[in-house]
């Protein structure tokens, strides 16, 4: 309960989160006419990596709003297929360029970049608000619905009271807890160790895709300048990896990837490398009266595919399409709530059941090799012996199931 005399402020939609779900969700509603305030508890974007990877159907939805030439106008490196190296083979895991355009092919792009660009549409539209260094620490009840949120913001805090409270505030989220939603956990049996190294664009191969080693496996994604590296580890081994320490990790990746050369040399303090702790999870109701969770918040993804910012924000896109009118003219009911959950949970399942099936039947019986002789797994052979077959992972990781298209009309502008 907020103390009685409580600042309070008033909208339709308040969405704690300012990432891909949430700003892309106020965007598209503000759009849509209505009047929404996404509060980010960060005061910029500009934080650790989170993924840096736009995907054809997030490309298809920009189309959609008549900005995806405006959006590519920024910098940004284009990848038309992901390659690997398994065991010394060289392999075409995705080809892209058969996806229908606009969405043939895969962006990288610093995220702090997109989300700037999605914030400053949403602020084209009277209805926009979006606040930095906003903190949601909590829900306001009334007779057992949500009405707002209580929020801090510079030492003082208040209270927002609105239709809709959204929980597009990621893996770690707070509304989801305090609305007394409980995720499942699926499991997860591998971590991740993100990294950068230097990359010399006039020497160094082009290639953005994943090397395979027995007893290892590193993702490299071509930054240009620079690689962003992904080393997978077996769940819960970093603390071992340490006491191995520095030196012998940058020993293993320099093996798994000779190309990397020396540039591993950068690696000198473990303050340099990020663990990422995978999580599956999801929520088995996304939603209470007045309620909903979307994005991370609803249902944690593995990093495998790359494809958390893509359900993010497709997760957004079909809200919107949902709950736009009902908002706008204030009669919004579960129904709605739960159309959106209908909508999108079978898509959650799906993919979250093509990433545990890699993680377990490709990755850890990687992982688990420790330098015996290798074989190829059976479907990278197949991917390589039938071309045709390359398509499938590419629509699966590039576009996924059931891709959304934006069906709101746009509003005027402020
Ligand atoms: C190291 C790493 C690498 C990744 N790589 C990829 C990749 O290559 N491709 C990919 O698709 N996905 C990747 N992901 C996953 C991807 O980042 C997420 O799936 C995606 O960002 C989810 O979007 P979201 O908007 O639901 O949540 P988030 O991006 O987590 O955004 C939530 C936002 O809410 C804010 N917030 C949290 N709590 C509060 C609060 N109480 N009040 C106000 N604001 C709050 C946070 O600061 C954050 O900005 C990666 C994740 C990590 C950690």
């Amino acid at each position: 309960m907020a103390p009685p005399d409580t600042p309070e402020l008033t909208t339709q939609c308040c969405i704690a989160g300012g990432g891909p779900a949430g700003l892309m969700l106020g965007y598209l509603l503000a759009r849509a006419g209505v009047r929404v305030l996404v509060l980010e508890k960060h005061a910029d974007f500009l934080r650790d990596f989170r993924g840096d990877t736009i995907h054809p159907s997030t490309l298809t939805v920009l189309q959609d709003l008549g900005l995806l030439e405006q959006f590519l106008q920024l910098p940004h490196q284009r990848v038309t297929e992901l390659r690997g190296d398994v065991y010394g083979e060289q392999v075409t895991l995705a080809d892209f360029s058969h996806l229908p355009p606009p969405g043939n092919f895969l962006v990288l792009i610093p995220q702090w970049d997109f989300l700037d660009f999605i914030a400053g549409q949403g602020r084209r539209y009277p209805g926009f608000e979006l606040r930095m260094g906003a903190q949601a620490v909590g829900i306001v009840e009334e007779n057992g619905a949500v009405a707002g949120m209580r929020v801090e913001e510079g030492g003082r805090q208040f209270v927002v009271r609105c239709d809709l409270v959204v929980g597009a505030d990621g893996r770690h989220t707070t509304i989801r807890g305090s609305a007394g939603l409980q995720p499942e956990d699926v499991g997860a049996p591998i971590d991740v160790l993100w990294f950068r190294l230097p990359r010399d664009a006039a020497r160094d191969p082009s290639r953005t895709g994943g090397t395979l080693r027995p007893g290892a496996m590193l993702v490299t994604l071509n930054r240009d300048s620079y690689w962003q590296c992904a080393y997978v580890i077996p769940k819960g081994s970093l603390d071992r990896i340490q006491q191995q320490g520095i030196e012998a990790f940058r020993r293993k990746v320099a093996h798994v990837a000779g190309f990397l050369g020396d540039s591993v040399h950068v690696l000198e303090s473990w303050d340099q490398v990020k663990l990422l702790e995978v999580q599956i999870n999801r929520l088995p109701r996304w939603y209470r009266q007045g309620l909903l969770c979307i994005g991370d918040a609803a249902h944690a993804m593995s990093p495998v595919g790359g494809v958390g910012i893509n359900l993010a924000i497709q997760d957004a896109v079909a809200a919107s399409n949902l709950l736009a009118a009902p908002l706008r003219e204030r009669r919004l009911t579960m129904d709605d709530l739960a159309a959106v959950q209908r909508r999108r949970d079978w898509p959650t399942r799906v993919t979250q059941r093509a990433q545990v099936a890699v993680q377990n039947e490709m990755l850890s019986p990687v992982l688990a090799r420790t330098g015996a002789p290798a074989r190829v797994p059976l479907p990278v052979t197949l991917l390589q012996r039938l071309p045709l077959l390359q398509r499938l992972p590419a629509r699966l990781v590039g576009i996924g199931v059931r891709p959304e298209r934006v069906r709101t009309a746009p509003a005027d502008l402020a």
